[in-house]
C-alpha cells in the first residue's frame, strides 16, 4: 500500500503507518537466518522508509484496540488516534504458544531476538539438548532443517536432537504426496527426529505433553502451529470469523463496518486459503486499489485467489524443493531460484524506500 500510494498519491488524504517493526523482518528468509544463512539485517524490509516515500505519517507503536464507531485506533501507551479508513494487516501468531513455555516463530523480531539466548543455553548446557519444534506445516518442516544445521551441522551441539512433532498423520498436509516423501526422506536422513499424530496439550515440567496422554521430555519448544488472530480484536465490534480473524468481503472490505479493511493473513476471506505469504502479497495490490477507489467514491473490485500456489522449501543445506500442480522438484537450483526470489523481493521493497519522496 504505502508503495501504491507512494508511487501515485491521492490529493487531500493523509497515510499513517502505525507498527511495531519500523525495519520488519521477511518470514520467508526466517529459516535460512534460523540455519545461519543469512545474516537479520538481510531479512529487513524499510517500512519507516516506505512510509517517509509515501509521505505517511509514522507511528511506532502497538495498536491495541479499536472503536470502530468513533472510528479511533488505540495504540499501546500513546492514546488513540483517528481515522476515517483504516486498513488492518498485523498478521497472525501460532495459537498453541503459551506466552511462557518455550519460544513462538512470530512476531518473528521476538523470535530472532530470543533464538540467541535459547542457542546460547544449549551450547552451554551439560548432557543431550532436545529442542522440539511444534507444527508440521511449511513454516515448522523448514525450521527443523534450518535449527539442525545450526546446532548440528555447525558443530556447535554435536550430540542435539531436533524434534519435529505435529498432530496430522503426515507433515505438510497442503502439499502434494511426493513433496510429502521427499521432506519425510530428508528429515530421516538428517537424523531429525518425527512425531506425528501428536496433538500437543502444553510444554510442562519439561515434558512436550499430547492430548492422548503421550509425553515426551525435551529442553525446549518451538512454536510453529497454526495461525491465531490478535486477542483485542474480540473486542471492537468487528465481524469476526469463528477463529477471531475479520471478516471481509472480496474486495478485502469488513463485513460490518466499510471503512475498516483486512489483508493478509488476518484477513478471512469469503473463499478461504492457508495463511501464506504468497496470497498476502497478491492481495496488496487490490488492498491499495481499493481503498483508493473507496477514497474516490468508485466502485471496489474483488481479490480472486490463486487456485494453485507455489512453495520453495528450504532443507538448509543450499538445497530446496519446489511444489505446485501436484507436482514437486528437488535440488541446489530450487535452493538458488528461492533464494534470488526472497533477495529480489526484499531488496525490491528497500530499494523503493531509498527513494525521496514524491
Ligand atoms: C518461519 C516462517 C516461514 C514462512 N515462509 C513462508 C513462505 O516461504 N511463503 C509463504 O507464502 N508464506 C510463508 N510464511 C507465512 C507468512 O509469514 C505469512 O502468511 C505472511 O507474513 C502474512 O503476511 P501479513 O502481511 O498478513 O502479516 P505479517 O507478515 O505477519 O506482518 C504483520 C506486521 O504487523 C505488525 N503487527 C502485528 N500486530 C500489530 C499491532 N497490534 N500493532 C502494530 N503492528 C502490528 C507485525 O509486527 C508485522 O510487522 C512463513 C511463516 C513463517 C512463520
Amino acid at each position: 500500500m504505502l508503495k501504491a500510494f507512494g508511487e501515485r498519491p491521492v490529493p487531500g488524504v493523509r497515510l499513517t503507518l502505525v507498527t511495531r517493526d519500523v525495519r520488519t523482518p521477511y518470514s520467508g528468509m526466517l529459516p535460512g537466518f534460523v540455519a545461519g544463512l543469512y545474516a537479520y539485517d538481510e531479512l529487513l524490509i524499510d517500512a519507516a522508509g516506505l512510509a517517509r516515500y509515501a509521505g505517511a505519517a509514522l507511528v511506532r507503536g502497538e495498536a491495541i484496540g479499536l472503536d470502530p464507531v468513533a472510528r479511533t485506533l488505540a495504540i499501546r501507551d500513546q492514546g488513540t488516534i483517528g481515522y476515517d479508513i483504516l486498513s488492518i494487516d498485523i498478521g497472525s501468531v501460532p495459537n498453541r504458544a503459551p506466552a511462557a513455555a518455550g519460544l513462538a516463530v512470530k512476531p518473528i523480531a521476538d523470535f530472532a531476538a530470543r533464538l540467541d539466548r535459547i542457542l546460547a543455553a544449549a551450547r552451554t548446557g551439560k548432557g543431550r539438548f532436545t529442542m522440539a519444534i511444534v507444527g508440521t506445516g511449511p513454516a515448522g518442516v523448514e525450521l527443523a532443517f534450518a535449527l539442525h544445521r545450526r546446532l548440528e551441522g555447525s558443530g556447535q551441539r554435536p550430540d542435539a536432537t531436533v524434534l519435529l512433532v505435529g498432530r496430522d498423520p503426515e507433515i505438510l498436509a497442503e502439499r502434494s504426496p511426493r513433496t510429502r516423501r521427499r521432506l519425510t526422506a530428508s528429515l530421516a536422513r538428517r537424523g531429525i527426529r518425527l512425531e506425528t499424530l501428536f496433538d500437543v496439550t502444553g510444554f510442562e515440567e519439561g515434558e512436550l505433553r499430547a492430548a492422548d496422554g503421550r509425553r515426551i521430555p525435551v529442553d525446549t519448544v518451538l512454536w510453529a502451529t497454526e495461525s491465531a488472530a490478535a486477542p483485542w480484536l474480540r473486542n471492537s465490534g468487528l465481524a469476526l470469523d469463528a477463529g477471531g480473524f475479520i471478516a471481509v468481503d472480496a474486495t478485502l472490505r469488513s463485513l460490518s463496518h466499510p471503512a475498516v479493511f483486512a489483508a493478509g493473513d488476518i484477513a478471512a476471506l469469503p473463499d478461504p486459503r492457508p495463511k501464506a505469504g504468497v496470497f498476502a502479497v497478491r492481495q496488496g495490490p487490490v488492498l491499495a486499489g481499493n481503498i483508493r477507489h473507496a477514497l474516490e467514491g468508485a466502485p471496489l473490485e474483488p481479490y480472486r485467489p490463486q487456485r494453485h500456489w507455489l512453495t520453495l522449501l528450504s532443507t538448509a543445506d543450499e538445497r530446496a524443493v519446489a511444489d505446485k500442480w501436484g507436482f514437486s522438484a528437488e535440488g541446489r537450483w530450487v535452493w538458488r531460484w528461492k533464494d534470488w526470489n526472497d533477495r529480489r523481493f526484499v531488496d525490491g521493497y528497500n530499494a523503493v524506500a531509498r527513494q525521496p519522496p514524491r
